[in-house]
């Protein structure tokens, strides 16, 4: 018997509706060899340089076909031996994380994580000018309401990411509530494990930024925001609030 995705998640005994699924579009862009396997790669939206001299490219280049690509490998491996799940998009697999057969729990959670939140990362970032800059549409009037101002959001958006003790990312999420929150997770947890809308995340992990700014990192969280993709950010903001 097969399942269909619906069916599946009414056997999840997940309240999610399937406009809410609708927020997660499977990603569509294949990469080569991803052949029949249900998560594939996002192609990068732009070359490996084109995020200098913010992000040189050799980080670029290792952060995307090594890191990136062994996540996307790693979480396809675990996922295989259970076909029914591999129906579920990665964000519905993290969000179900606890009704997900034990064995594969572990690492679905560090390499599913992984996937879905570089998936995100590259495409809230762009080039510089027109990445950078202040923020654009209801996300600006959003972060000014709940933070003062564009200034002080930052600031405790670089503090989250500084004070992350080790690996993990800093993070810009809704809450349950539909109210802007800043937080930071260890390792590849995504804030889907705990029911938060992830709006925008940076990569605090040190294969991110160590090969230029080496033990650097506030420097690095600092020189980011000019390649915020705030169009997309907006687009996240949106689809998360609907
Ligand atoms: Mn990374």
């Amino acid at each position: 018997m097969t399942l269909n995705r619906r069916h599946f998640l009414v056997l999840l005994g997940a309240t999610t509706s399937t406009a809410a699924l609708g927020m997660f579009p499977r990603a569509s862009v294949a990469q080569t060899n991803s052949e029949q396997q249900p998560y594939s790669m996002i192609a990068l939206p732009y070359a490996y340089k084109a995020l200098e001299p913010y992000i040189d490219a050799e980080t670029m280049q290792f952060h995307y076909s090594k890191h990136y690509a062994a996540y996307t490998r790693n979480l396809n491996a675990a996922i295989a031996p259970y076909a029914e799940f591999s129906k579920l998009s990665a964000e519905e697999l993290l969000k179900n994380l606890n009704r997900l057969p034990q064995a594969i729990r572990t690492t679905v959670r560090n390499k599913g994580g992984g996937y879905v939140n570089h998936t995100m990362f590259w495409q809230i970032m762009t080039p510089p000018s027109p990445g950078g800059g202040k923020p654009q549409g209801e996300i600006a009037e959003a972060i000014v309401k709940t933070f003062g101002s564009f200034e002080a959001f930052k600031e405790a958006f670089n503090q989250a990411g500084d004070k992350q003790f080790g690996s993990g990312w800093a993070w810009l999420v809704l809450d349950k509530k539909g109210k802007l929150k800043i937080t930071s997770t260890p390792n590849q947890d995504t804030p889907l494990i705990e029911g938060l809308y992830p709006i925008m995340g940076n990569d605090v992990w040190e294969h991110a930024y160590y090969l230029k700014y080496r033990n650097n990192r506030g420097e690095y969280l600092k020189q980011w925001w000019n390649l915020v993709n705030w169009t997309e950010v907006n687009r996240r903001f949106l689809a998360a609030k609907s």
